[in-house]
């Protein structure tokens, strides 16, 4: 960040636009601090409005010490009563503080200096704040915040409630609170500050976005808590509604653009297609012929397909893909590929090259570790149109990479890629204002106002129906306890020819740790299954030994596959029957989904066993039983929202939504028919709104991805 102070006196304080001015501007914010605060993301006093408090303290009032309850935080004002110092397992101070309701109160604390410990002294008044607990000797609060008062000073009383932000590393929690507070007061006056139409903020009953940040940063103390604490109260929904507004208009826009460069219309005789599907073992489902049919549709018209087809883990996505592909081929045009792994694109290009290389087409791999000579012939072909189709990860994105015609941009598992990351292929397009049409694949369910507002910018086909022959897989959660038996059952399966994931997981985010983990359970099922083939997979392997693995694993030359968790998009062994994952509970349901969808891919009967480790939570138990009783994504996906507590993000890995500094798409669904509206209506009325309504919230994002 170019936090330089010098820049202070030349930035012109538009005052509408003042927002966007630099945290440097703020009085005793240097270069250095400014630096710490870039680092949280924190930039502009506009970042710092919408730094909002984690949680409040209530100083507004004193409590009796006769009336505190465990658990509920107080601020009590009181005398020392006695001091006792002890060193039995670590150094422990112990205040014990007295009030008019005769009523005692200790103060303990673990860390202290001597001075600290000599200020103590009994008889002095002192003032603090904490969350009471239940101790030996009544209750006591561990390491309060405490201040000893003068003997003439009056007791302390707020306002309003104290708030407590999210921690910025480097910057004390005081000092934080007070740079908020000064750049709450360069908060311009109420109408300059507003950009939401007044109707709309009536209609709804929501204060102004003035009014909102000064509540939502200091709140009178008769705030309902319990709404605060659901993102319920008014103050947030405001924000809340304000900035998934301008996301959906960002999204919007993008559309529109996009809509208006054109695209070439791809409308061939369709005989490769046709000749792809008489290569096919199975027929197409009514699902996939329609979604294909609709597609098709979409590509002959003169301007950009923009389609989202949404399915099941299984419901045979991939297919259909390469059925759009072959139409745009047989045009005279090229077709990309885009993946989220190596793993998934590696089985892509298998795919690919089984069903369409014997028709003729050329299928080009083009990945990260595609290097040298190799690289420089794939980038060759691709310029000259020599590669119809081209399979890849990211490396596509690739500025190096151009294509002579590119006509179709196939994403999958788009809920990898961040939202304006998928947008950036488009680039590859035809010469001229042309862009491709394109076609983004996912198997995240998710509820229907929701992906209408994740994917704003696309239409959305969904394929609702599982190809024939599927055999429900069977799923079980047992205690990890029970591991012995569990390894029992993979014997007894792959003796009878089955094959067997067993997937590990962790919370660490660290593809080390996790690789040695992976290891240890390899060696260990290894020792306990002498006889049997194991493959081992994970982060960590080179990409030649992850598909070198993979293979074998598909050839049935291995019979149990260990593997982190990098199997969970896309794999598709349909002779593997049988999948263990471990410690089951620490993963979400829709990644729990995700990788049970590895099985039952065949015709044999399947299961799925959550091993767990004991004691589970209420919680984690109703979620291990969601997963055991049923087997659709989008009952799965709507059962996790009941259980996710407000607050609890659905994570962007998950859903691909962009994410949210203040608005849960899930919490504030209910906002999402009113942002649509909104937005309509913004958009034909009031286009430079919408812009500085977009400029605010989406920012650089939305620069990059804009036309
Ligand atoms: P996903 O939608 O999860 O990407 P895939 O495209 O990988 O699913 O398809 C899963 C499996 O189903 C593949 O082995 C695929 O060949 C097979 N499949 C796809 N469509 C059909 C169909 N209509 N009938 C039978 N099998 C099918
Ligand atoms: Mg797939």
């Amino acid at each position: 960040m170019a936090g330089s102070p010098r820049r202070r006196t030349t930035a012109t304080p538009v005052l509408a636009a003042s927002g966007a001015e630099p945290v440097a501007g703020l009085p005793g914010v240097g270069p250095k601090l400014a630096e710490k605060l870039a680092a949280r993301g924190l930039a502009s006093l506009q970042d710092l409005w919408l730094h909002l408090p984690r949680r409040y303290e209530d100083r507004t009032r004193v409590s009796p010490i006769a009336d505190l309850a465990p658990g509920r935080p107080a601020q009590i004002e009181g005398r020392v009563e006695a001091v006792e110092r002890g060193f039995r397992y670590r150094p422990m101070l112990r205040v014990a503080v007295s009030d008019d309701s005769r009523a005692t109160l200790v103060l303990r604390f673990f860390h202290f200096n001597r001075a600290q410990a000599a200020q103590f002294l009994p008889g002095r008044r002192i003032v603090c704040y904490g969350e009471p607990r239940p101790g030996q000797r009544g209750l006591e609060m561990i390491h309060p915040s405490y201040r000893l008062l003068a003997d003439d000073e009056g007791p302390v009383r707020r306002d309003r409630l104290d708030p407590v932000y999210p921690a910025v590393e480097g910057i004390g929690p005081a000092s934080l609170a007070k740079l908020v507070g000064k750049a709450l007061e360069r908060l311009p006056p109420a109408e300059e500050l507003e950009l939401l139409p007044a109707g709309l903020r009536e209609r709804l009953g929501l204060p102004t976005l003035r009014d909102a940040l000064l509540t939502l940063h200091r709140p009178p103390p008769d705030v309902s808590m319990a709404d605060f604490a659901m993102g319920r109260h008014p103050s947030q929904r405001r924000l809340a509604l304000e900035e998934l507004l301008a996301h959906h208009l960002s999204l919007r826009r993008q559309r529109i653009a996009l809509r208006r460069s054109g695209a070439m219309p791809v409308r061939p005789p369709g005989k490769l297609a046709a000749a792809l599907r008489q290569r096919l073992a199975f027929a197409l489902t009514g699902a996939q012929q329609r979604v294909f049919d609709e597609i098709c549709r979409d590509m002959a018209r003169p301007e950009p397909m923009l389609r989202l087809v949404q399915g099941d883990v299984g419901s045979g996505k991939t297919v259909v893909a390469a059925l759009a592909a072959a139409n745009a081929v047989e045009a005279g045009r090229q077709v990309a590929l885009m993946a989220p792994t190596e793993l998934l694109a590696e089985q892509h290009l298998g795919n690919f090259r089984v069903w369409l290389e014997p028709l003729g087409v050329r299928v080009t791999w083009l990945a990260g570790k595609v290097a040298g000579r190799a690289r420089a012939a794939a980038l060759d072909d691709i310029a000259h149109g020599r590669a119809q189709v081209v399979v890849g990860t990211h490396a596509l994105m690739q500025e190096n990479v151009a294509f002579a015609s590119l006509a179709l941009v196939i994403v999958d598992e788009q809920h990898r890629f961040g939202v304006h990351q998928r947008l950036a292929l488009r680039d590859k397009g035809l010469a001229g204002s042309q862009v491709p049409h394109q076609l983004v694949m996912t198997a995240t369910p998710i509820p229907r106002t929701l992906a209408m507002s994740a994917y704003a910018d696309l239409d959305v086909s969904v394929i609702d129906q599982m190809p024939p022959g599927r055999t429900p897989v069977t799923t079980a959660a047992v205690s990890a306890e029970r591991r012995g038996e569990v390894v029992e059952r993979i014997r007894a399966a792959c003796a009878e020819g089955r094959q067997a994931y067993w997937v590990c997981t962790l919370i660490e985010d660290s593809d080390e740790v996790e690789a040695q983990a992976v290891q240890s359970t390899f060696e260990q099922l290894q020792a306990q299954l002498p006889g049997l083939r194991i493959g081992l997979l994970h982060g960590r392997m080179k990409p030649a030994e992850k598909q070198e693995m993979m293979a074998r694993f598909k050839a049935g030359e291995l019979q149990l596959l260990v593997a982190t968790t990098v199997i969970e998009v896309g794999v598709d062994v349909p002779n593997a029957s049988l999948m263990i994952i471990e410690n089951a509970e620490r993963l979400g349901l829709a990644q729990l989904h995700q990788l049970r969808g590895r099985v039952g891919r065949g015709a044999e009967a399947s299961s799925c066993v959550l091993m767990y480790k004991p004691p589970l939570s209420q919680m984690a138990r109703e979620r291990l039983e969601v997963m055991r009783a049923s087997g659709d994504g989008f009952v799965i996906a709507e059962k996790d929202l009941d259980l996710r507590g407000p607050g609890e993000l659905l994570g962007t890995r998950q859903t691909g939504l962009a994410s949210f500094r203040i608005a849960d798409p899930i919490r504030d669904a209910a906002l999402l028919p009113e942002v649509h509206r909104a937005a309509e209506g913004l958009l034909a009325s009031d286009p430079r709104l919408a812009d500085r309504l977009v400029e605010r919230w989406v920012g650089g994002a939305a620069r990059y991805a804009g036309a």
